[in-house]
């Protein structure tokens, strides 16, 4: 087994591969697969393993189905046998083919461990620049920094004395909460205060949770706070 990347959330993060769909059975063999940012020739699946003792437990939760026919359970463990073709390449000396073993143990629920596979005819969409299979880590970080920027023009374009979530102008005639202190979504920005209509509220309570974690000291300003502050 792989373990997690060391110290790069980026990697760490839940990926979808492009190009590549994804099952819930053990992958058949000579196809390739899209595992942990790289892409993976698989050789051989023992199905299913040798049962562990936990195997044995998640089995049991599962309603003991009959080991005869193994195709009515997803839930049998089962061991890929895989060689790293392209991709994130973690702890692997250069220029070695690297092989690997994953083990899927027992699962009790209905489901079987999903995985991201490639067309049967083996081509797989790779970066021009990395070689990696995509979106590869250069993409991930434009993507990232894409919706960053998004989120920011989103909020320079809320003009003071508007509405935080819906943006529209706030009348002395509407409900509204504020909340004091810095702005949490746009440094040095407008004081922040949504109305307490229905429409805004979802924003409201969002903004609130935030603005509550940045400083214990606050207590709720919307109505509805947690049981055990209204004494
Ligand atoms: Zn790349
Ligand atoms: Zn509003």
């Amino acid at each position: 087994m792989i373990p997690p990347p060391p110290g790069d959330p980026l990697l760490s993060d839940p990926w979808q591969p492009i190009g590549a769909a994804s099952i819930d059975h053990p992958p058949d063999p000579h196809r390739l697969i899209a595992y942990r940012h790289a892409v993976w020739h698989v050789d051989q699946v023992d199905h299913p393993a040798p049962i562990t003792d936990t195997d044995q437990a998640a089995w049991v939760k599962a309603g003991r189905p009959d080991p005869a026919t193994p195709e009515v359970w997803h839930g049998w463990p089962y061991i890929v046998h895989a060689t790293w073709l392209a991709g994130w390449r973690q702890k692997m000396p250069t220029g070695h083919l690297f092989r690997t073993r994953i083990r899927i143990p027992a699962r009790s629920g209905p489901y079987g461990k999903k995985w991201w596979i490639y067309p049967a005819t083996n081509r797989w969409p790779r970066c021009s620049c990395c070689g990696w299979p995509m979106p590869c880590r250069q993409d991930i970080i434009d993507a990232r920094a894409a919706a960053e920027m998004a989120d920011l023009n989103r909020h320079l374009a809320k003009l003071p004395g508007c509405c935080w979530g819906c943006t529209e102008p706030i009348t002395s005639r509407q409900n509204t909460v504020t909340y004091p202190g810095d702005n949490l979504d746009l440094p040095g920005g407008p004081a922040v205060q949504f109305h307490t209509r229905t429409h805004c509220a979802g924003a409201a309570r969002d903004y609130e949770r935030r603005w509550l974690a940045a400083d214990l000291a606050r207590d709720p300003v919307l109505t509805g706070a947690p049981a055990g502050t209204l004494l």
